[in-house]
């Protein structure tokens, strides 16, 4: 197979080599690394019990995975119970797109784009990017 892969010529790039005819989608992401690094930005010391903040790590396997563990105090949790993420049913590698595009300084209609979002729903996810706890 021929990988064909072109000079910028528009003059945008300033000589920089662009791929023609390769597309990006949030699925050629891995979905476990994705909600690994999601986990590690909401917890960078380690997922806690919300309840009593006993350590998660006895439970990482399951907490990593996206699925909920009880702590000795009773209270089931998961990575996201608690945080500004709790209840989110979206795709981890679109959250991970989301939080990249919008840092990286992306308009919502462009990051509904590459994400195969609405831009109301690009707008309401930046909102809660930028007022995040
Ligand atoms: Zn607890």
């Amino acid at each position: 197979m021929e990988c064909v892969v072109e000079t910028d010529t528009c003059g945008l790039g300033g000589g920089a080599v662009v791929a023609r005819g390769i597309g990006f989608t949030y699925q050629a992401l891995d979905a476990d690394y994705c909600r690994f690094l999601i986990y590690r930005w909401l917890h960078p010391d380690g997922v806690k019990c919300p309840n009593c903040g006993a350590d998660g790590s006895p439970y990482s396997v399951r907490l990593n995975a996206g699925m909920r563990a009880m702590c000795l105090c009773g209270k089931w949790y998961s990575a996201v119970s608690g945080t500004w993420l709790s209840g989110c049913k979206l795709d981890p590698r679109k959250v991970y797109m989301l939080a990249f595009l919008v840092r990286e300084g992306f308009s919502d209609s462009r990051i509904a784009e590459i994400t195969d979002m609405d831009r109301s729903t690009v707008w309401a996810w930046r909102k809660k990017l930028e007022n995040r706890s």
